[in-house]
């Protein structure tokens, strides 16, 4: 049985400030949405999220001019979320737009924070933050999650292998052995551990010495394959094999 009742299809997003008790307010933009696009009416019952793990099914009984508010009448947590952390560590990219569709795509996967790197060989782009997260809670709503994926500043490399209480670290190289693919290296896992992180590199590649440096600090090198893939196909390939190997997806 599916974690959500499939007859609310309307996924609406509140921070969970917007809950006051067994009330609920949208935001002016959820609630322009609901009552200028798809024209809800009080009455009707709407599935809310929070980002935070929070997920409310509201019967609206405010729908007008420009506020939107109901009664919660069903509360649970970590609807759509798996059971397991995964950060990822994807470099900084050229072209921005291809970051922000593996933001999407990493939503979809279950991946709970992504940290953009300043690595050796990353150019200066730069996200836009307003946008980004527009993409991080449409995602959400879409994909049926309750949390948003957190997205970092921009970090460098050399601080995130130093500082990390991960209990699975893995760095995704191409001149890794292929034997050593992450499949094999997730078989070898008795069970995933809580705390996942894993790097994927820039166009250009991590530098000899920043997989030696992971590889000090704990990272296991993980191949994908003989083909060269772009960065954002890397990343979420490995984000695919570790959903899949886990029990709960
Ligand atoms: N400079 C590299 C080269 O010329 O082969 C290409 C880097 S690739 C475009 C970007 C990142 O994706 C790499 O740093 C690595 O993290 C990951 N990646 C791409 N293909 C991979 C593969 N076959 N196995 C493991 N990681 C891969």
């Amino acid at each position: 049985v599916s974690s959500f009742s499939h007859r609310i299809q309307t996924r609406y997003y509140a921070p969970p400030s917007a809950v006051h008790g067994d009330r609920l307010v949208l935001p002016p933009e959820e609630a322009h949405h609901a009552l200028r696009v798809l024209r809800a009416a009080a009455g009707q019952e709407i599935e809310v999220v929070d980002g935070e793990g929070g997920w409310y099914r509201v019967r609206l009984d405010e729908a007008d001019r420009r506020t939107a508010a109901g009664t919660i009448l069903e509360r649970r947590r970590e609807v759509g979320e798996p059971d397991y952390s995964l950060t990822v560590g994807l470099a900084m990219l050229k072209n921005p737009s291809r970051y922000e569709t593996f933001l999407e795509k990493a939503t979809e996967l279950g991946v709970t924070a992504v940290l953009p790197l300043q690595t050796a060989r990353t150019q200066k782009a730069r996200l836009k933050t307003a946008r980004a997260q527009n993409i991080l809670v449409s995602a959400m709503k879409q994909c049926g999650r309750s949390r948003q994926v957190h997205l970092s500043d921009v970090v460098d490399f050399t601080d995130v292998i130093a500082a990390n209480t991960a209990g699975l670290k893995v760095i995704c190289h191409e001149a890794g052995p292929l034997e050593d693919n992450l499949s094999a290296l997730l078989a070898r896992e008795p069970s995933l551990p809580r705390h996942i992180l894993l790097l994927v590199g820039p166009e250009g590649g991590f530098s000899d010495d920043e997989v030696a440096a992971a590889q000090r600090a704990g990272f296991q090198v993980a191949s994908l394959g003989p083909r060269r893939l772009r960065a954002e196909t890397a990343a979420l390939t490995a984000v695919a094999a570790i959903m899949l190997s886990a029990a709960t997806t």
